[in-house]
């Protein structure tokens, strides 16, 4: 059984099945429920996991989770996307902490603002200005306000079944959305270049924006790199519409490529929406934007109390810092190959295909002959139990702090979780 010491001496999980204690969590869950709606709600809502993980966490500390009962998971959700560079950076940490020393929340916004979007402007292939949010869903919606108000028009074309996130107009449950919130949307199919030339024409002269998801990450499907054709046939169709091209690079920014991720196919939006990792946790969104939406991203209205905060953007320019000299784009594909090499040869080995899509650094692991999920939901609670934080359909993130020896380590538990699969649902 291997042990190892974190810095600051903490023990960390040996990898080996151990009964996970879940006193604690249930204690919290039983509080929660009678002053939050359902306990918990949104994608952190651990109810729409499989019966064994945890809800409530203490601390994270690198690659590392500890849950409220005190057990240790090597992490591959980081929070989900925004922690980058991982849990507790010190250096993002420490930025973050002076900045606080000085004022947060003020009456206007720190120079950290003007700091930040010069770095983010130079750092973006497409953009010459930023406006920057606190959410995902802020980004992507501003885009969208962005791109109406240059072009007076309405229709946008958005993927079927993409995430842009939980506002109404693209919340992926209807509860309390009305269709009107919605009728200007037309939908098409991710890299299906028809779909998308027949949105475009039912848009008419009504055509606004096409909104793209840096890359197809669906829940429970198989990931797709967007194709050259899909990216160009995207660009060429905003062109002659006069609308704009609105990548959403919540998900993928920082992951996939350091100035853009469809710098990768060769295609440049007019507009981007990030979030997530630009700030390694601390809450930050960002949307960028050419000159020529410029005047647009001026005439538009739209704020928030904490949307220029100092500390996030201490931290965001502290985070850019380090993903670029530490080239963390590289880092996580390299991290995210070396998961992926391993999961294919234990996947053959234990006679338990599954499928792996889309980039190394966001991994999705699904099982063939599983539609209802139940492998992937024992394979993911047999490497919990192991020590491992995996989600069974969702994809997952790498992040800086993983190493080569956790990768190796996750392995151990998966190799366990494969036999457990193989065990109850048969070799092929
Ligand atoms: C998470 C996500 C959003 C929404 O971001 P929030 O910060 O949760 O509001 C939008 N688009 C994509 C692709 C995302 O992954």
């Amino acid at each position: 059984m291997q042990r190892i010491i974190d810095r600051q001496g903490f023990r960390m999980l040996p990898v080996a099945a151990q009964a996970l204690s879940n006193r604690q969590d249930a204690r919290w869950r039983q509080r929660a429920a009678k002053v939050l709606p359902g306990g918990m709600t949104g994608h952190l809502n651990a109810a729409a996991l499989p019966a064994g993980y945890p809800q409530f966490f203490e601390r994270g500390q690198g690659c590392r989770v500890w849950d409220v009962d005190g057990n240790a998971y090597i992490d591959f959700m980081c929070s989900w996307g925004p922690n980058l560079l991982g849990h507790h950076h010190p250096q993002v940490d420490a930025a973050a902490r002076r900045q606080q020393a000085l004022g947060d929340c003020l009456n206007g916004p720190t120079p950290r603002l003007v700091e930040l979007a010069e770095r983010f402007v130079a750092r973006s292939a497409h953009a010459d200005w930023v406006l920057f949010q606190k959410n995902g869903t802020d980004a992507t919606t501003v885009s969208l306000m962005v791109a109406r108000a240059a072009s007076g028009k309405r229709k946008v074309l958005v993927a079927a079944r993409a995430y842009h996130g939980s506002d109404p107009w693209c919340t992926p449950v209807s509860a309390g959305v009305t269709p009107e919130d919605r009728a200007h949307l037309i939908r098409y199919g991710y890299n299906d270049v028809a779909s998308l030339d027949a949105a475009a024409d039912a848009a008419g002269n009504d055509l606004a924006a096409i909104v793209c998801a840096a890359f197809k990450h669906d829940l429970g499907v198989d990931q797709a790199l967007p194709t050259p054709a899909f990216a160009r046939r995207a660009r060429e169709l905003c062109d002659k519409a006069g609308a704009a091209l609105i990548l959403d690079e919540v998900r993928a920014g920082y992951r996939v490529h350091a100035s853009g991720s469809w710098e990768t196919v060769g295609v440049r939006p007019d507009l981007s929406a990030w979030s997530k990792s630009i700030a390694n946790g601390y809450a930050l969104a960002a949307v960028t934007g050419i000159d020529a939406l410029r005047k647009a991203a001026t005439r538009i209205y739209s704020t928030g109390s904490f949307w220029c905060g100092g500390v996030a953007m201490a931290a965001g320019l502290a985070t850019l810092e380090i993903a670029e000299t530490a080239d963390v784009v590289s880092h996580v594909r390299r991290m995210g190959q070396r998961l992926r090499d391993g999961i294919e040869a234990q996947a053959a080995r234990h006679g338990t295909p599954v499928r792996q899509t889309g980039p190394a650094a966001l991994p999705l692991i699904l099982f063939d002959d599983d539609p209802g999920c139940d492998k992937g939901a024992l394979f993911a609670t047999e490497a919990l139990r192991h020590g491992v934080y995996m989600h069974p359909r969702h994809n997952m993130f790498l992040s800086l702090a993983h190493t080569g020896q956790d990768i190796d380590l996750a392995l151990h538990a998966t190799d366990a979780a494969f036999a457990a699969v193989a065990a109850r649902f048969g070799a092929r």
